[in-house]
C-alpha cells in the first residue's frame, strides 16, 4: 500500500534501523515508547488489522518475532498486544504486534 507508513518503513524507505528483519515482518521500535523497552512486529506484506489476515500461518511467524525480538533484546517479562480497530486503539491501519516491557503504561 503505497500512502502506508508501516509499509514504506517496512521497505526499507527511511532507514529505520531493524531489530530483526526476515523475509516475512521487520522489528522496530515504537517512535512512541509506552514502556521501558516498546518494539513493534510488523509483516512486510499489508494488512490493515488482524481481522484482514487470512493466512494464520503468518501469525504463528509473527509470534515467533516476538519471542526472538524477546530473546535479542533481553526481555525476561513482557506484554503482547494487537489493536483491531479504531474503537480499540489501533491507530495504524497496518497489523503490528506491541512488545512492551519494564514500566509499562499500556497502548
Ligand atoms: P496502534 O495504536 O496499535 O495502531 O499502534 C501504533 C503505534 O505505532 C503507536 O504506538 C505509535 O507510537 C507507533 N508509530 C506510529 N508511527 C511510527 C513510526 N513512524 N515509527 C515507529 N512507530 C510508529
Ligand atoms: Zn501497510
Amino acid at each position: 500500500m503505497t500512502d502506508c507508513i508501516f509499509c514504506k518503513i517496512a521497505n526499507g524507505e527511511f532507514n529505520t534501523p531493524f531489530i530483526i528483519e526476515t523475509d516475512d515482518y521487520v522489528v522496530f521500535r515504537d517512535i512512541n515508547p509506552k514502556a521501558d523497552t516498546h518494539v513493534l512486529v510488523v509483516p512486510k506484506q499489508h494488512y490493515e488489522s488482524l481481522t484482514e489476515l487470512e493466512d494464520e500461518s503468518l501469525l504463528g511467524k509473527l509470534l515467533g518475532g516476538v519471542k526472538k525480538a524477546a530473546k535479542e533484546l533481553g526481555l525476561k517479562s513482557y506484554k503482547t498486544v494487537i489493536n483491531t480497530g479504531k474503537e480499540a486503539g489501533q491507530e495504524v491501519f497496518h497489523l503490528h504486534i506491541h512488545v512492551l516491557s519494564g514500566n509499562i503504561k499500556g497502548v
